[in-house]
C-alpha cells in the first residue's frame, strides 16, 4: 500500500521578520529632507538604511530574545567576596552595544567624531536614528536616554572637575569602558509629589554622604546616577533638594556604599533592570547649586520625557508598519485585508496617531536645537512641546498598539510575534518620567508660569498654509490655544487632560499641514491630508451619527505612496 501524501502545510500567516523598517515607511526620508541639512542626510543615507535592516530583523530578533531572559541580581562573585552584579543576557547586552557602540546614539549629542560626523549631531538625528531603532526594542532605550540626559544636565550644572572627570565615559563607544547613566529619585513616599524625598545628605569633607531607599532605580547597575537628596537641615519640600551624581565605583576602584536590594519583575521592558536601592553612605558629589537640585534635576527628565515621546512614536510607526503589511498580504473572505473597508478605516486611525506622533517629535527635535543656541521664544516653545508630546504621544501609543495587535487577529496575542511586547512596553511610557495627569498638569504650568503658549501660538498660527482648509486650521488652532490657556489661568484642574490634547493636536495638525505644504512642493502633499484627518477626527466637533466624508482619505493614504497638490486640493474639495 502506497503511503499517504500528507501535504506541507500552508504558511498561511504573512511575517515581516527581514523587512526593512525604513523602507517599509517611505515618508520617513522625505521628512527627513526638512529636518536635516542635505549633506547631513546625504552622509546618514546608509547608516539609517542599515539600522532600518537591523530593526526589521537581528534587532528584533535579539529583542525578543532578552524579554524572553530577564536580567538576574547576584550578591557574591564565584570566588566568593561580597560584589553585587546584574546578569544580563548576550542578547540585551549586543541590542546595548549596537546602540551606544556602534551607532553612539547616547554620545551623538556631545560630541563630534560619531558616525563619522565631525561635529556633534543635531537633535533631529538622536531621534531620528532612535525612533528606528525603538521599533524593534524599547528596553535599551531607557539607559540610552539616561545616558544622554545625564550627560547634558552633568555638563550644564556640573563643576568642570566633575564633567571633566565623567565625560569620556559617557560619551565613549568603547563597548568595554564606556559608562552609562541613570536617575534615582522616586522613593516609596515620594512619586509624582518629588517633594517628599526624605534620603539625607550628609557633608564629608569635600563630598557628601547619601543615606535612603531608591523605590525605583532603572538601569540600576549604572555607572554613575543623578539622584536627589536632601542635605540634613535644608527646607521641606522640593526648594530642600540638592542634586547629586553617585558613580558605582569610587575613585580608588572600590565599591559605592549601596546596595541593589532586588529588581523589579515588570510588565514591559523586561530585559532591563529596574531595581530598588538602598544608600548606606555612598559617597556622592553635588552637581550645581545646593538649593536648586529640583530645577536642575527638572532639565534631565524634560531631556528624557522628549525622548518618551519619541519612543511612543516610534513603537506607532511599528504598530502601522505591521499592520500595513499584515493587511496587504493576509486573505479573508476572498480579499486582501487592506481591500475590506471597515479594517481601512481601522488603519487609518493608527496611522493618524502614529503621524502626528512622528511630525511633533521631529518639530520638537528642530526646537531644541534652536532653544540650544539661544533663542528664548523657542525655549518656551520647547519647555511646552515637551509634556505635550510625552503625555499625549504615551497615551496614544497605548491604543495604537494595541488596535495593531488586533489587525494580526488571533497571533497579535501571542508571544512569538512583535504585538504583545510592543502593547506592554507601550504602556510604561505614560507611568514613568510622569504619569500623564501630572504631565499635563505640567503643560498648564508651562502655560501659566513661563508663559510658552505666547510663545507657541504665533509659531504654530505662522505655518499654516494660506488657503480654505488653512483657514479653518486656524480657527481649530485658535480655540485649542483659548481652551488650554483658560484652563491653566483658572487653575481647573479637571480639564488639564482635554486642553492638552486638545493643544497637542492643534500642534500636530499645524505641523502636518505645513510639512505636507514644504513637500508638496516636491512633489508629496500626503501630509496636508493627514493634517486634514487630524482636525475632522481630533478638533472639530463630530456627530456621532454622521457618515464621516474622511474616512475616504483612505484610498490616498493607505498606499503610501507620493500625492500631488493638485489631489490634496481635489480631495479637500477647495
Ligand atoms: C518600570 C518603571 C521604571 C521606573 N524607573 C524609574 C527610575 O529609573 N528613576 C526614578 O526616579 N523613577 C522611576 N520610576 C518611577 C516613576 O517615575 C513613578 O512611578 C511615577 O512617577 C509615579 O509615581 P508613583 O509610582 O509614586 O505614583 P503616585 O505619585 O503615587 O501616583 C499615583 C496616581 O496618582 C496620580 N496623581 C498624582 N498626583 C496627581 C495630581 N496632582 N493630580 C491628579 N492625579 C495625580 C498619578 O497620575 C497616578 O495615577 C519607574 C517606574 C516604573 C514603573
Amino acid at each position: 500500500m502506497k503511503p499517504e501524501v500528507i501535504p506541507p502545510p500552508q504558511a498561511a500567516l504573512p511575517d515581516s521578520r527581514g523587512i526593512n523598517l525604513y523602507g517599509a515607511d517611505p515618508s520617513f526620508a522625505a521628512l527627513l529632507g526638512l529636518y536635516l541639512s542635505a549633506d547631513l542626510r546625504r552622509h546618514l543615507a546608509p547608516h539609517f538604511e542599515r539600522l532600518g535592516a537591523l530593526a526589521g530583523d537581528e534587532l528584533d530578533q535579539l529583542a525578543a530574545t532578552a524579554d524572553r531572559n530577564p536580567p538576574k541580581l547576584h550578591a557574591r562573585a564565584r570566588t566568593g567576596e561580597d560584589r553585587q552584579w546584574i546578569e544580563k543576557h548576550p542578547a540585551y547586552r549586543r541590542l546595548e552595544e549596537i546602540a551606544f557602540s556602534e551607532y553612539g546614539l547616547a554620545a551623538m549629542s556631545h560630541r563630534g567624531g560619531v558616525l563619522g560626523w565631525p561635529k556633534p549631531m543635531p537633535p533631529a538625528v538622536k531621534y531620528a536614528l532612535s525612533y528606528l531603532y525603538v521599533q524593534a526594542e524599547f528596553g535599551v532605550c531607557c539607559p540610552l536616554s539616561m545616558t544622554d540626559s545625564l550627560t547634558r544636565t552633568l555638563r550644564k550644572f556640573g563643576d568642570p572637575a566633575l564633567v571633566a572627570r565623567y565625560l569620556p565615559g559617557l560619551t565613549g563607544q568603547d563597548f568595554d569602558t564606556l559608562t552609562q547613566g541613570a536617575m534615582f529619585m522616586t522613593e516609596q513616599g515620594a512619586g509624582s509629589d518629588v517633594g517628599g524625598v526624605v534620603t539625607r545628605a550628609v557633608k564629608d569633607g569635600d563630598d557628601w554622604r547619601l543615606y535612603g531607599d531608591k523605590w525605583f532605580c532603572s538601569n540600576a547597575d549604572a555607572g554613575v546616577a543623578m539622584v536627589l537628596a536632601r542635605p540634613d537641615g535644608a527646607p521641606s519640600g522640593t526648594k530642600g533638594l540638592a542634586l547629586f551624581l553617585l558613580p558605582r565605583v569610587l575613585p580608588d576602584g572600590a565599591a559605592n556604599s549601596y546596595r541593589i536590594v532586588r529588581l523589579k519583575d515588570k510588565l514591559g521592558t523586561r530585559d532591563m533592570p529596574s531595581g530598588e536601592i538602598v544608600l548606606e553612605g555612598a559617597r556622592a558629589y553635588l552637581v550645581g547649586d545646593a538649593g536648586r537640585g529640583f530645577v536642575q534635576m527638572a532639565d534631565m527628565i524634560n531631556n528624557s520625557r522628549l525622548s518618551n515621546g519619541m519612543r511612543a512614536a516610534g513603537m506607532m510607526r511599528r504598530a502601522l508598519t505591521e499592520s500595513l503589511f499584515i493587511a496587504r498580504h493576509r486573505v479573508a473572505f476572498g480579499k486582501r485585508l487592506i481591500e475590506l473597508p471597515l479594517m481601512r478605516r481601522q488603519l487609518l486611525k493608527i496611522m493618524l496617531l502614529a503621524e502626528s506622533a512622528r511630525s511633533v517629535m521631529l518639530h520638537a527635535a528642530a526646537e531644541l536645537e534652536k532653544a540650544d543656541a539661544g533663542d528664548e521664544d523657542a525655549r518656551r516653545r520647547i519647555r511646552i512641546l515637551t509634556p505635550l508630546l510625552k503625555f499625549r504621544a504615551c497615551r496614544d501609543a497605548r491604543r495604537a498598539t494595541g488596535d495593531a495587535m488586533e489587525v494580526r487577529g488571533g497571533c497579535g496575542y501571542i508571544e512569538e510575534w512583535s504585538d504583545p511586547r510592543l502593547v506592554r512596553d507601550a504602556h510604561l511610557g505614560s507611568i514613568w518620567e510622569g504619569t500623564s495627569n501630572v504631565v499635563a498638569l505640567d503643560v498648564m504650568r508651562a502655560i501659566r508660569r513661563e508663559g510658552a503658549l505666547d510663545a507657541l501660538q504665533p509659531a504654530l498660527e505662522a505655518m499654516l498654509p494660506q488657503s480654505a482648509s488653512g483657514a479653518a486650521l486656524a480657527s481649530a488652532v485658535k480655540r485649542a490655544a483659548a481652551f488650554a490657556r483658560d484652563t491653566a489661568d483658572q487653575r481647573d484642574d479637571v480639564h488639564a487632560r482635554q486642553a492638552a490634547t486638545g493643544l497637542y493636536y492643534a500642534v500636530a495638525a499645524a505641523v502636518l499641514a505645513s510639512e505636507g505644504s514644504r513637500l508638496g512642493a516636491t512633489g508629496d502633499a500626503r501630509r496636508l491630508l493627514l493634517s486634514a484627518l487630524v482636525l475632522a477626527h481630533r478638533l472639530l466637533p463630530r456627530d456621532p451619527l454622521e457618515r464621516a466624508a474622511e474616512d475616504r482619505l483612505a484610498e490616498v493614504l493607505l498606499p503610501e505612496t507620493p500625492v500631488s497638490q493638485a489631489q490634496v486640493d481635489q480631495l479637500l474639495r477647495k
